[in-house]
């Protein structure tokens, strides 16, 4: 037995540490309890309640050495949890259930730029935002557009099919990526999307990539990555709309797909996020109202101001301004303050935490103006702050819970706000995740979500990874239950549940 209670027969921590360092030739592992400490978290509200340290990290070096160790730890059973830059919400990359996580973020080359073939190879590290500032001089860019463009890595992204602000006209990463490296449970390395291939399209057998993309670390590690590019588009425009009744912004974005014009961004503030954007940044100088829609567009010069107009004249019955400007300048200041918003709703009560839970629903674009309500009847109910904003234009929701995590009964409210988010989603239609992934958080409700279709999926991952190593009890866990937390006399918060196993 460990400190972590995984039984790992004859051997200690020690001994398998030990091991791996004569294992592996370009990569650190590390055993020291104070540094080990350090990964027991990532960005969700879960594990800032739970953190959860690892026995082992290792840090990887090579795909050789991130095979030699997987290769070890399935043949002692020992769980292994992938790593990026931990910016996941859901707990994914924490080893919930103890053993070794490895730790990717180091393997972070850019391997190849193939320009007339528009890809680029990478190692799995690599931020994101580092890739499209290396492509741009190329007039290049890798669409995929998370809000932690600064932190997330390719391969978190690869691994929780992210998608952002973009995804509205050009999807999710997987929509991006044409092959992968990936090193099996086994330690086994295949290579998907047909070997040595550059083409940007095939329909040769079964997608393997696509059923790794997403799979958040449980069917294997991804080594490199093959990503699809396109040209930067040539001009840009944004569409601004303020709304003082929020179902009328709900009911504009559908009115604007009616006019046939896919924008390449459509972004919802509520009244809150205005607030907290003016408090944060006072500069910015958002305008205040009810709710404020930002459409962007792209494109050739010519069609990108006639779409503008056009979306500007859709608008308008229901806005109570509307307005549009093609200055780069002006965009990027507007830009600004969507980016901060994540950061800002902490503003509106000082002293509190946002808590990352249930904060990533996806609803049908029809049914947004009631799930907009729906979401504030909540916040009224529980008595909690929710300021929502979200990439509207595919549904993708992110309320933004603000509380006191020192006081246990703003702590169990928020959670139970969470729960009845995601029942609110699936009741209209949606999906409890449109973009951050399950991890942990959310397996509680897969079986809803996805039926029988649940039980395919875990035969695909016993039938790649038998003795269950890869990130166990993550996104096709077991647990129905709700993870409450409760005040327990004067050890703090604890779980009334466990981790499923
Ligand atoms: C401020 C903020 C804004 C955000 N905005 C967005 C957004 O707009 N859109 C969006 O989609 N997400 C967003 N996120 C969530 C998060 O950034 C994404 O989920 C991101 O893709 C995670 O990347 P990461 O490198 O941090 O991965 P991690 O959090 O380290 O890991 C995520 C998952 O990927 C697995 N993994 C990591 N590397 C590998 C690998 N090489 N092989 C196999 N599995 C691997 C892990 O096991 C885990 O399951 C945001 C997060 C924050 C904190």
């Amino acid at each position: 037995m460990t400190s972590t209670g995984i039984e790992i027969g004859e051997l200690t921590w020690r001994a398998v540490a030990r091991d791996l360092r004569r294992l592996v030739e370009q990569s650190e592992v590390i055993d020291s309890p104070s540094e080990l400490q350090t990964y027991g978290y990532d960005a969700s509200f879960y594990t800032q309640l739970n953190p959860h340290a690892p026995d082992l990290v290792v840090i990887a070096g090579s795909e050789k050495d991130v095979a030699a160790v997987i290769g070890y730890a399935y043949e002692r059973g020992i769980p292994v949890t992938p790593r990026g830059a931990a910016s996941g919400q859901t707990a994914a990359a924490v080893a919930l259930q103890g053993g070794i996580v490895l730790s990717l973020n180091a393997m972070n080359r850019i391997l190849e730029l193939d320009v007339p073939n528009m890809q680029v190879f990478c190692e799995p590290g690599v931020i994101h935002a580092q890739l499209n500032s290396y492509l741009a001089p190329h007039n290049l860019i890798f669409p995929p557009d998370p809000g932690s463009t600064q932190m997330a890595t390719v391969g978190g992204m690869a691994s929780t099919n992210a998608h952002g602000m973009r995804a509205v006209k050009y999807g999710g990463t997987s929509a991006w990526v044409l092959g992968l490296r990936v090193v099996l449970p086994n330690g086994q390395i295949i290579e998907t999307g047909s070997v040595g291939s550059r083409a940007k399209q095939s329909s040769a057998g079964l997608e393997l990539t696509k059923l790794f993309v997403g799979a958040e670390g449980t069917l294997g590690v991804f080594t490199r990555l093959r990503l699809k590019l396109m040209p930067i588009p040539r001009a840009k425009a944004i569409v601004i709309g303020l709304f003082d009744i929020l179902e009328n912004a709900g009911l504009a974005v559908q009115a604007v797909f009616q006019q046939g014009i896919t924008p390449s961004a459509i972004e919802i503030l509520d009244e809150r996020c205005i607030r907290a954007v003016n408090i944060y940044k006072p500069g910015i100088g958002l305008p205040e109202a009810e709710a404020m829609l930002l459409f962007e567009v792209d494109g050739n010069p010519a069609g990108v101001n006639a779409d503008a107009e056009l979306i500007s004249k859709t608008i308008r019955p229901r806005a109570r301004k509307v307005d549009w400007s093609a200055d780069p300048e002006r965009i990027q200041r507007l830009w600004e303050g969507r980016a901060v918003v994540g950061a800002a709703i902490g503003a509106l009560r000082p002293g509190s935490n946002r808590a990352y839970c249930g904060e990533d629903i996806c609803v049908p674009v029809a049914r947004i103006p009631e799930t907009l309500r729906a979401i504030q009847e909540i916040s009224q109910r529980h008595d909690i702050t929710i300021a929502t904003y979200g990439h509207i234009g595919g549904g993708n929701l992110h309320p933004g819970h603000l509380i006191d995590a020192r006081n246990p009964d703003e702590v169990e409210r928020v959670l139970r706000v969470a729960d009845e988010i995601h029942e609110l989603a699936l009741r209209v239609g949606g999906t409890t995740t449109g973009e951050h992934g399950v991890g942990y958080v959310r397996a509680m409700y897969m079986a809803r979500e996805h039926g029988p279709a649940l039980e395919t999926m875990r035969a695909i991952k016993a039938a790649l990874d038998p003795k269950g190593i890869m990130n166990p009890g993550k996104v096709l866990g077991t647990s129905n239950e709700l993870p409450l937390l409760i005040q327990s006399g004067e050890e703090g918060l604890c779980p009334i549940t466990q981790p499923s196993p």
